[in-house]
């Protein structure tokens, strides 16, 4: 299998962010079988492996990845009625969009949000009130050794932008929705689609907010009230729109963000109080958590 593998591919293209060095191997997947056939080869050769989506949560090293990069493109989406079955590399966006158009309510908030369908789950993305989980009966899991399984959705704990998934081995390979008739619907996709153009800097390189909201509040706010926003590090800056969405402004290096994301979180507790904590999934180059 290490021949279908391609060597050195640039991380910074796989990462909404543009930032990260090379993987030291890459591949795409387009089925289940496949996504089962290289996390099996990945636990008999014990090589290190990280499952990509859309990068939109991701910001990789600047040393790239020292190991398998497996970008998910498992993309097929069917709708029957009100059941939605998809793959989990389907654009979570398009989903938002097609359930709305369709006339089914539940999954509005994801048009906008340029994640896949198993980066929503992972991150149990959500926005307008909603969350991924909310109407999600069951996931077709690829475990550890590659093998499926289909967990129901009561086998399966989510909180805010927290998903089990987070703590296990193995890959989201697709999902099932049960969503409600409203005609609705489309109207109110719309709308969110709007408001998100207006409000966040979506012509900027960037993985959408960094930090969680702290119970009650708006990370954005809390930074934009410490005068933050334009505030940078290197190619790395608050946006001037969205305070909570650091962008690449010019070449960041990944060490740039992470030291702009530090500034802001010291700042943050200074002026008030509150402890900041990190939604942005930080890609090392050598996954000790999950290497065999
Ligand atoms: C402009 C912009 C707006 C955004 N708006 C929102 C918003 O409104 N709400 C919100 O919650 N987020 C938002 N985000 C952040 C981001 O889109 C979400 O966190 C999203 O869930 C990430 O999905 P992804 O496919 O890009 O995941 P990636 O960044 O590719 O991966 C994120 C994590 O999920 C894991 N992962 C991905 N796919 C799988 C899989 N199939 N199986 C197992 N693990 C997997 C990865 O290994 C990684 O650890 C925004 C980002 C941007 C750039």
């Amino acid at each position: 299998m290490l021949d279908q593998f391609q060597k050195n591919k640039p991380l910074s293209e796989l990462s909404t962010f543009g930032i990260g060095g090379p993987a030291r191997y890459f591949i795409e997947v387009h089925s289940i079988e496949e996504l089962q056939n290289v996390i099996s080869y990945c636990y008999k050769t014990n090589l290190s492996y990280h499952l990509v989506g859309k990068g939109s949560n991701s910001l990789f090293d600047d040393r790239g990845y020292d190991g398998l990069v497996i970008l998910n493109k498992i993309d097929f989406c069917a709708i029957e009625r009100c059941e939605v079955s998809v793959g989990a590399g389907f654009s979570f966006s398009l989903l938002g969009v097609k359930t709305a158009r369709a006339g089914l309510k539940g999954l509005e908030f994801a048009s906008g949000i340029p994640a896949t369908v198993g980066g929503a789950i992972f991150m149990n993305a959500g926005a307008n009130g909603q969350e991924t989980c909310e109407h999600l009966t069951e996931v077709t899991f690829v475990d550890e050794q590659g093998r499926l399984e289909i967990l129901p959705r009561s086998h399966l704990s989510f909180s805010y932008r927290h998903s089990c998934f987070q703590e296990k081995k193995g890959a989201i390979a697709a999902a099932k929705f049960i969503l409600a008739p409203d005609e609705t619907s489309r109207k109110k996709q719309l709308e969110i689609i709007a408001y998100r153009t207006k409000t966040q800097p979506y012509g900027d390189k960037s993985c959408g907010c960094v930090f969680r909201n702290p119970e009650g509040q708006g990370a954005g706010a809390l930074i934009d009230r410490c005068g933050l926003k334009g505030k940078a590090v290197g190619g790395a800056e608050v946006s001037s729109l969205h305070a909570n969405f650091l962008i690449n402004r010019a070449q960041a290096k990944a060490t740039e963000v992470l030291e702009l994301a530090r500034l802001v979180k010291e700042c943050v507790k200074e002026q008030t109080g509150v402890e900041l904590e990190m939604e942005l999934r930080i890609i090392p180059f050598k996954d000790d958590r999950f290497s065999c």
